[in-house]
């Protein structure tokens, strides 16, 4: 009796054939993955990718975006988050546990610092901030207890850029145990190899750069470690954390062209950078890491090749909170949103004095841009234009 064609739709014969090779890879939706034999299913082991067990523990598609992810950070090893923040806490609870205490820069990505206050908190987790630029503050806050220090390079919004390789070094001498993790999403893999500095694992904001449109959440974990590899993705694996299969589809296509987004991005902030320190007295500073003057310039020029899309304008004090706010809302194309990396340039007001613990120096408001990939002369002409009204 041949099987009803119900059956045969699922169970059929046909099998294309193999060989098939194109730019793209493909994308496969698994939960349910088969084995060939009870044996299999007992034997197989997906932490160190060498199978296939589970949709959640990777499919051909995941597993070729962390590799290629792996080439472009200089790691060894690679681990696909829901989106950036969930990498971060990912590290956090692979990592610490009652009693411990972890480091966290001042001028670091804000949610982080929520995380630590909340969750971390409530779990027995302690943490204190340094400040990067000055590492006897980073040395004054080490201590056995200390398991995790985490750096940013440059820092969240105020975008000053730390002498990485010493910031390692101190926690390598003070505090040996600790795990130093890098928030690498502005740097992208392109700007500097973090590795080489020192760092045990990066994190990244795939969201950012690698996407480049706005359009997916991801982030990434990034180690050279075997033995920190296995710790991380058990912790993940334990948390229930994927990936979308089209979402992974998204970032593979996004790649190729990575390294051109980001370089155009680079120059066109670079020129803006320029035109706005010629915008005093309403423009009182710059911030930009590749702008001489810049907090950490020195330290950019002596780790970097390039610079990412962002800069920040500090306001001369006399700028109001709400006439900085009416400048945002007068852009025409800069829109207003958060994140960065896609095509369309973005602007938000921050105010310094309530996002540093440890003091600022920057007394003005500060407007936040990211470029995007419109032409720098529409978009100097937009910011100009703005400026007028103010
Ligand atoms: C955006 C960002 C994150 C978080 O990424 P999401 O994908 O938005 O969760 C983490 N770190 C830095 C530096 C970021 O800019």
């Amino acid at each position: 009796m041949s099987p009803d064609k119900s059956t045969e739709l699922i169970h059929h014969p046909y099998h294309a054939p193999a060989d098939f090779e194109s730019p793209a890879t493909g994308v496969h939706k698994a939960s349910t993955v088969f084995f060939p034999t009870v044996a299999a299913l007992r034997g197989r082991r997906w932490v160190d990718k060498s199978a296939y067990t589970y949709g959640l523990h990777g499919t051909p598609t995941t597993f070729t975006l962390e590799a290629r992810l792996a080439t472009l950070e200089g790691a060894k090893h690679v681990i696909l988050a829901p989106s950036g923040l969930s990498a971060l806490t990912v590290v956090n609870m692979a990592l610490l546990g009652s009693g411990d205490t972890m480091l966290l820069p001042d001028n670091v990505y804000n949610p982080s610092k929520d995380f630590a206050r909340h969750e971390m908190a409530q779990w027995g987790i302690g943490h204190r901030l340094y400040d990067p630029m000055r590492p006897e503050t980073l040395r004054a806050a080490l201590g056995p207890e200390v398991k995790l220090v985490w750096l940013e390079a440059p820092g969240s919004v105020t975008l000053e850029f730390p002498d990485i390789a010493a910031l390692v070094g101190t926690v390598r001498e003070a505090a040996p145990q600790a795990t130093i993790a890098l928030d690498n999403t502005w740097g992208a893999g392109l700007a500097f190899d973090a590795f080489d500095l020192g760092v045990d694992l990066t994190i990244h904001a795939l969201t950012k750069y690698p996407s480049g449109g706005g359009d997916v959440l991801m982030g990434s974990i990034a180690c050279r470690d075997d033995r920190l590899h296995e710790k991380l993705a058990w912790t993940h694996s334990r948390l229930g954390l994927g990936v979308g299969a089209n979402d992974a589809e998204t970032l593979l296509r996004a790649l190729p062209s990575l390294p051109l987004r980001y370089a155009t991005q680079d120059a066109s902030a670079r020129r803006v950078a320029q035109w706005a320190t010629q915008q005093a007295p309403r423009v009182r500073r710059v911030l930009h890491p590749a702008l001489p003057g810049s907090p950490g310039h020195d330290h950019w020029a002596a780790t970097c090749r390039a610079a990412a899309g962002l800069l920040t304008l500090e306001f001369d004090p006399a700028v109001t909170p709400a006439q900085a706010d009416a400048f945002v809302d007068g852009l025409r194309l800069f829109r207003i949103g958060w994140s960065w990396g896609g095509p369309v340039s973005l602007a938000v007001p921050y105010r310094a004095p309530l996002m540093r613990q440890l003091g600022s120096g920057y007394e003005g408001v500060l407007v936040r841009l990211c470029i995007g990939l419109e032409a720098t002369d529409d978009l100097i002409a937009d910011l100009a234009a703005g400026l007028e009204q103010l």
